[in-house]
């Protein structure tokens, strides 16, 4: 088993992730709030926390992994200030909020296969656990951290030590933003207290609602994920996984729950991926819907080509997104797919064994490559090394092969037979050219496109997974 080194929201360093049992790790990950369609920022997120669980077993460990699914309770701030966003997609479609949570809970789980993103063994439903999170609430009032104001249930954060522990900003840099909270809720003691349950107060119209010993109501966002990690994941978390947006208030209000709840340190490893915004700075609606893995294989994208273009940057770093860029990486990609289709010819047609030992040495190199702090660019520097390296074609496909259970890229899989032995990628050039020129409703220039593939031997042929090339 091999140490992977990740950096640590709660250390602000870069740290070994040293599980509470040796040999096995707790992970929880942020599920989506089903409301809408997640976008490819939210997706961002997603692949960097799959490519995490993924080379935490490639380098032998077991990883027992969580997830809910916020289907109440999300306000449309991060406080407790606007409506439930559940409401708000109920009523934006005239359909009930359990119909809105199963369609978009669904499309969520729809778009991570296409980039595949492993589903959590354990996905949970906030609607499925009101009882622990009734449970929950009761022993923070036991304990004394909550109170009731205004039909609401509270946490007092002061009563907790060090709350802004996570967020490492003192109470005044963060002040900002919560100061318009105070002028909206009277009923809190202290500015950073938040809700626990809703009760009357002015979420009157909330659809989904439940009996508990404070009335009739329904859970506030940040209990839920407490509640559902401490069930099913237990009282020591390794791993808490969430876009970078959740460090203030969700995960320090987590922390202060889960610890004053259990009564000792909860999570030892807060992993944060930085976001995807687009040019103008933020990534939500374009051209009236919201871009989604879906909407890239629409207008000609490979799901994968998207994978392969979020492995191409640090996870710590932000990234702009930008048709041009994903263009760019999906060149890259259907090229490094020809070199492997010609890696696998090769292989095919001599017949060898892989050296065995040469894969388990590369293996041990590509852990220490990505497991110092997720360095997946450097993974797929390495990737290239191998297909360059004096080494058999049967043991080069192996090496890919076994680096693809961390990369999820297809290599081997996705590689068209047809092109085997040949370099496509002038080709491939082509038909993002053309998928831009159809977009842009250019229908002459995509003609001229096609015309010239066939000219070099090939035809066009379109697939639910993006234009491909067939020998004539
Ligand atoms: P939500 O569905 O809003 O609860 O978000 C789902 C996940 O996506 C959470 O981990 C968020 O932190 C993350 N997230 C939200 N916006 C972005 C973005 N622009 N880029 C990357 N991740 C994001
Ligand atoms: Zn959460």
């Amino acid at each position: 088993m091999q140490t992977i080194r990740l950096y640590n929201t709660l250390t602000r360093s870069v740290e070994p992730i040293v599980p509470h049992e040796a040999g096995r790790i707790t992970m929880y990950t942020c599920g989506p709030t089903v409301y809408h369609y997640a976008h490819i920022g939210n997706i961002r997120t997603y692949i960097m926390e799959d490519v995490l669980e993924k080379l935490l077993v490639y380098a032998g460990y077991e990883v027992k992994r969580g997830m809910n699914i916020t289907d109440v309770g999300h306000l449309t701030s991060d406080a407790d200030t606007g409506e439930d966003k559940m409401l708000e997609g109920a009523k934006r479609e005239g359909k009930s909020a359990m119909e809105i949570a199963r369609f978009y809970t669904d499309a969520f789980f729809g778009d991570c296969e296409k980039v595949n993103v492993k589903k959590p063994e354990i996905v949970v439903p906030a609607t499925s656990c009101i009882d622990d999170f009734i449970k929950l609430i009761q022993i923070l009032f036991d304990k004394g951290y909550a109170y009731m104001a205004g039909g609401n249930v509270y946490f007092d954060t002061s009563k907790v030590d060090d709350y802004y522990r996570l967020t490492g900003h003192s109470a005044d840099d963060l002040m900002v933003g919560v100061r318009d909270d105070v002028t909206e809720d009277t009923n809190k003691r202290n500015k950073t207290d938040f809700v626990l349950w809703f009760t009357t107060s002015k979420f009157g119209e909330q659809e989904l609602r439940w009996d508990s010993p404070w009335g009739y109501g329904y859970p506030g966002w940040h209990i839920e994920c407490s509640a559902i990690s401490l069930k099913y994941l237990g009282e020591y978390l390794d791993i808490h996984a969430g876009g970078v947006d959740n460090i203030f208030p969700h995960h320090t209000n987590e922390i202060a729950q889960s610890e004053a709840a259990i009564g000792h340190p909860w999570c030892s490893h807060w992993f944060h991926p930085r976001h995807l915004n687009d040019k103008s700075g933020k990534m939500s609606k374009s051209k009236g819907g919201i871009l989604t893995v879906s909407a890239l294989e629409e207008n000609g994208y490979k799901p994968l080509a998207y994978r392969f273009f979020c492995l191409q940057s640090h996870y710590m770093k932000q990234l702009v997104f930008s048709y041009e860029a994903l263009a760019n990486a999906q060149s890259a990609y259907d090229k490094l797919l020809s070199r492997v289709a010609a890696v696998k010819a090769e292989a095919e047609k001599s017949g060898e064994a892989p050296d065995e030992n040469a894969v388990l040495e590369y293996r041990q190199r590509f852990i220490e490559t990505v497991g110092s702090d997720l360095n997946t660019s450097l993974g797929l520097t390495l990737l290239y090394d191998v297909i360059k390296a004096e080494l058999s074609p049967a043991t080069k496909l192996a090496v890919i092969e076994d680096f693809d259970r961390v990369l999820s890229l297809d290599l081997t899989k996705a590689a068209p037979e047809e092109s085997a032995g040949e370099d496509l990628s002038h080709l491939e050039e082509l038909l993002i050219k053309r998928a831009e020129a159809k977009k842009a409703k250019d229908w002459a220039t995509a003609d001229a496109i096609r015309d010239e593939v066939k000219a070099a031997g090939y035809m066009i042929v379109d697939t639910p997974e993006g234009a491909k090339l067939k020998k004539i």
